[in-house]
């Protein structure tokens, strides 16, 4: 039988990859996010069923359930980015409590607003996995702030799903290239000190980290749980 699968952020990037992985193995798989013209453009290439959502909107996020299958075997969430890379750097307090507030918004309200929002329809036996970020680790900013709130969240998260057979883990990856999270602000040093920082010589990739989603939504790891799977190419985790 297939699994109800939703995927937060599925239109690009790691959200896409995901996505791709199970609809190819036969999953039936909803995909979210605010641009109409991605979540388009996969639902006609990988059949997937596409919803527009903003998932740090809970004004939205009430409309959810009502499009979703009444069974949810999987919830992935992916939605997220670094809103302002230099929200550390402003002097003015509106603009840096702003601008911080973004970034917890993005990564870890959203997720938590997404699974409280669907947790009535999480089906025994299911999985919820977040894409949590290296940088939790490497004290970067109100950014790295929001993936360790996620990972730490995720501890109380998985203590109340285990009872009902769910699981809930992070899978937290390194640099990946190919995606539109850096966009053109990642310069030239920047991207090789990224890449020289791994033990692997080279940046993940989309796949790399749909393949450790599918692997924590998979019945091989139903005891695992609370758990963060780092997917970094064995990176060192200063700045
Ligand atoms: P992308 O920018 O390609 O993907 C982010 C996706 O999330 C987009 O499709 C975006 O679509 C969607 N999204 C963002 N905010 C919202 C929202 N409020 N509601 C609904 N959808 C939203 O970058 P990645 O694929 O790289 O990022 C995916 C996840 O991976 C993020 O959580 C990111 O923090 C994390 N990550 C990425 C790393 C990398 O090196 N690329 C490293 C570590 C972690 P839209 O704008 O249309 O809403």
């Amino acid at each position: 039988m297939s699994r109800n699968i939703l995927i937060t952020g599925g239109g690009t990037g790691i959200g896409r990859a995901v996505a791709r992985h199970f609809a190819e193995r036969g999953e039936h798989v909803i995909v979210t996010g605010r641009r109409p013209g991605p979540l388009k453009e996969l639902a006609d290439e990988a059949g997937v069923h596409a919803l527009v959502c903003d998932h740090t909107e809970p004004e939205a996020l009430v409309g959810l359930p009502a499009e979703l299958p009444d069974r949810l075997d999987v919830l992935v969430n992916n939605a997220g980015g670094n809103t302002d890379f230099d929200a550390d750097g402003k002097s003015d307090l509106a603009s840096y409590a702003r601008d911080f507030r973004a970034n917890l918004d993005a990564n870890l309200v959203s997720a938590a607003l997404t699974t409280q929002c669907v947790d009535g329809r999480l089906a025994s036996g299911g999985a919820v996995v977040h894409i949590g970020s290296i940088a939790a680790d490497q004290g970067a900013g109100a950014y790295g702030a929001s993936k360790a709130g996620l990972a730490a969240w995720n501890v109380d998260l998985a203590g109340r799903l285990g009872p009902r057979g769910i699981t809930a883990n992070v899978v937290s990856p390194g640099y990946i290239a190919d995606t539109e999270f850096f966009r053109d602000q990642l310069t030239d040093e920047r991207r090789e000190w990224l890449i020289a920082s791994t033990a692997t010589g080279r940046p993940g990739s989309p796949t790399d980290i749909a393949e450790a989603v599918a692997f924590l939504a998979s019945p091989a790891a139903r005891h695992i749980t609370g758990q963060v799977l780092n997917v970094n190419g064995g990176a060192h985790k200063t700045r």
